[in-house]
């Protein structure tokens, strides 16, 4: 047995970080294919995670430290700035909530958005739950000049059974509604993320509950991010898909979300699957993931949903029948990993 500090899974655990991590991608902005500088701090922890145990797919507390005090986030973003190259819009990520005064101190917010306006960006991105959407916290990202702050907010699923039972979230789809609302009222940027099949779901219900999430949020979102579920470590959907109790969901399944759901919305639908074409990710049979996911990318950057058309395989049969084998079965279970067992 591998002694405390020595073993991989000690190896693994969080610690202190000084720096932030940052990368580069495409956005698209104003109709325009342009850079994003992409900055992930790290705070004391998102609140839901510390007071509930968390959502069931969710590993990111295990990327959290709770020594990370405001002066340190400030370094955070200090360092994770010195590579923004006048990058017209900038992504913050700090697993959790950028609003939460229990995460990120509301001096400190301020200062970060003000440092970004101050950039020249034209777009920042941040994350909260929606209980901390709050006029006081909203005010802070308003009235810069040539800036708009977008909140995004992970709503997962318009079902508030879906979201309780399958996700356990914690808030409701009027929860929801009520800080989009606010964010319109102030002139902030609407975001929505979507879960594409929470745990207990079949293939089918995924697809079902995407769609009809999207249309839901239609009204109330400017973006709708549709994000496939991705198994992260020490979470239920973990446990679940070690077992051979959940599989990922099909990147067949994705473009039938994004090809359906572009009819039921005028906002911009995109997707990005984390892991994609790996098996904690959304994955086809293996030869044509990278076809599939270079698809999804091109219809994400531009809205053309003919980016979408034109795919095959012969792994889209296997696809369908599992489409309608898992309602027939009443089971979620990876019926082929338990073959191969
Ligand atoms: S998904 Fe978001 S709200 Fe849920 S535990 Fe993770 S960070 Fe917190
Ligand atoms: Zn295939």
């Amino acid at each position: 047995m591998a002694k405390p500090g020595k073993g991989k899974r000690f190896d693994a655990r969080p610690h202190k970080r000084t720096r932030a991590i940052t990368w580069s991608e495409d956005e698209l902005l104003d109709g325009k294919v342009v850079r994003a500088h992409v900055l992930l701090i790290q705070t004391r922890g998102c609140s839901w995670s510390k007071s509930s145990g968390g959502c069931k797919m969710c590993g990111y507390s295990q990327d959290s430290y709770p020594g990370v005090d405001d002066s340190l986030i400030e370094a955070q973003f200090a360092s994770g700035m010195e590579k923004y190259k006048g990058e017209p819009v900038v992504k913050i990520f700090n697993s959790g909530s950028f609003l939460d005064p229990a995460e990120i101190g509301a001096d400190v917010r301020q200062l970060i958005v003000s440092k970004i306006a101050e950039c020249g960006a034209r777009r920042l991105i941040v994350e909260s739950r929606p209980e901390f959407v709050t006029s006081e916290a909203v005010a802070d990202l308003t009235g810069f000049d040539g800036m708009k702050v977008w909140v995004a907010m992970g709503l997962e699923s318009s079902s508030d059974l879906v979201r309780e039972r399958c996700v356990a979230k914690g808030f409701s789809f009027a929860d929801f509604k009520k800080a989009a609302d606010l964010l319109a009222d102030l002139g902030v940027g609407c975001k929505t993320y979507l879960l594409l099949k929470p745990p207990y779901l079949t293939e089918r219900e995924g697809v079902a509950d995407a769609l009809s999430s999207i249309a839901d949020s239609a009204e109330i979102s400017g973006e709708v991010s549709v994000n496939p579920m991705n198994v992260q470590a020490w979470t239920e959907v973990e446990m679940l898909w070690k077992r051979r109790e959940y599989r990922t969901p099909w990147l067949w399944s994705v473009v039938e979300v994004l090809k359906v759901g572009s009819t039921k919305t005028d906002a911009r639908l995109i997707s990005a699957p984390t892991a994609g074409g790996k098996p904690r990710g959304a994955h086809n049979c293996g030869e044509c993931d990278e076809r599939v996911l270079k698809a999804i990318s091109k219809f994400s950057l531009s809205g053309d949903v003919s980016m979408l058309d034109g795919l095959d395989c012969a792994c889209k049969d296997e696809w369908k029948a599992a489409m309608e084998l898992g309602d027939l079965a009443f089971s979620t279970v990876d019926a082929k990993r338990f073959h191969n067992w």
